[in-house]
């Protein structure tokens, strides 16, 4: 029978990705929507999640599609009603109020899932067999958008807690801690934070790795024209580049796939997400692997800081 979803923060996100995917998923079946603005045709619409709540009784997993700051009281809510729960990335604000979640669910017996949409980019897992087997000599990433044309309106991405340019690039974070077959540290970080923002909007960081391998990031969210999400890799048998966040895939400079959908930069990855969502209510698992948020703490804490130029949207 198809699992029960409500989804909460009925934004950007909810609407490109969460709803389509349910609607054509067999596994799940939307049953209500929270959201103080958004509502979704044909659903059951509350402003009030505690209200939900008492009300669906039903209703076995909620879906958090809200900002990371706010996301922490509202899934601690549905745990404590013995609801299952699914966090957008990042799963919360801080680090330890991702473990306290993870801790509550554990004790109330419910599954808990911290998506990382972009390791379900179609490349990704291709990547990260090719790379198990060779020795890493670099790792780069690239990642530079455009943050009007795909952040227009987001307020809460310049307020503390909304990360600015890590809301895109702990995406890439969450790929390269996926393919890497050991762990990497930060050592050191530039954060460049407009004058009239309180999270920055471009960033470099460099990473120590156990073999010494060169990894380094630079995320831009000033970037017009071509938008860039690379990981370029050296190794001692060969390059690979995973393009396009992650869609697309060339080894030596030979493009093995590109998985492109018109106008849709997530194809697939959000169907895989609600595939392991509703594997993981089914056998009662938790997920909630935290480094790609790990990394981003760090660079807060190690990261010198640059005033660049306001910005005005
Ligand atoms: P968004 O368009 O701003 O939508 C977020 C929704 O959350 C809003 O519609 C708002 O709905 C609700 N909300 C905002 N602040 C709230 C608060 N303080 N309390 C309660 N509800 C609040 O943002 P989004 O782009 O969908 O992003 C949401 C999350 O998804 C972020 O963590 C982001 O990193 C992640 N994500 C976004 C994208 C993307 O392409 N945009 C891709 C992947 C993941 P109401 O005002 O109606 O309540």
């Amino acid at each position: 029978m198809a699992l029960k979803v409500a989804l909460v923060g009925i934004g950007k996100i909810a609407i490109d990705q969460h709803v389509p995917t349910i609607n054509a998923s067999a596994d799940w079946d939307l049953a209500a929507t929270v959201s103080r603005h958004g509502t979704v045709e044909g659903v059951e619409s509350y402003s009030d999640f505690s209200a939900m709540l008492r009300d669906r009784p039903d209703i076995e997993v909620v879906s958090l599609c809200l900002p990371p700051v706010p996301r922490f009281d509202y899934a601690a809510e549905a745990i404590r009603a013995g609801r299952h729960v699914m966090l957008e990335k990042p799963p919360g604000a801080t680090l330890s109020e991702c473990r306290m979640l993870e801790a509550m669910a554990q004790d109330a017996g419910v599954s808990i899932y911290a998506t990382w949409h972009s390791r379900e980019a179609a490349q990704v897992a291709a990547a990260k067999a090719w790379l198990s087997t060779r020795r890493l000599r670099s790792l780069t990433v690239t990642w530079k958008e455009d943050v009007r044309r795909w952040h227009p309106g987001q307020v809460w991405i310049w307020k503390a807690g909304g990360l600015g340019v890590f809301d895109p690039g702990i995406n890439a974070l969450s790929i390269v801690t996926e393919i890497l077959p050991v762990p990497v540290h930060l050592s050191a970080a530039e954060l460049f934070f407009p004058e009239n923002c309180e999270t920055p909007i471009a960033a470099d960081l460099a990473f120590v790795h156990p073999d010494g391998a060169e990894v380094t990031a630079v995320f831009d969210f000033r970037q017009e024209g071509e938008q860039i999400w690379t990981i370029s890799i050296e190794t001692d048998d060969g390059s690979l580049e995973l393009a396009d966040g992650g869609a697309k895939l060339a080894i030596d400079d030979i493009v093995q796939a590109e998985v492109h959908e018109e106008g849709n930069p997530f194809a697939g990855e959000y169907p895989r997400l609600y595939a392991r969502m509703a594997k993981l209510v089914r056998t009662g698992g938790i997920d909630m692997d935290l480094s790609p948020l790990m990394h981003v703490a760090d660079a807060f804490l190690l990261g010198r800081r640059v005033t660049v130029e306001p910005f005005i949207e």
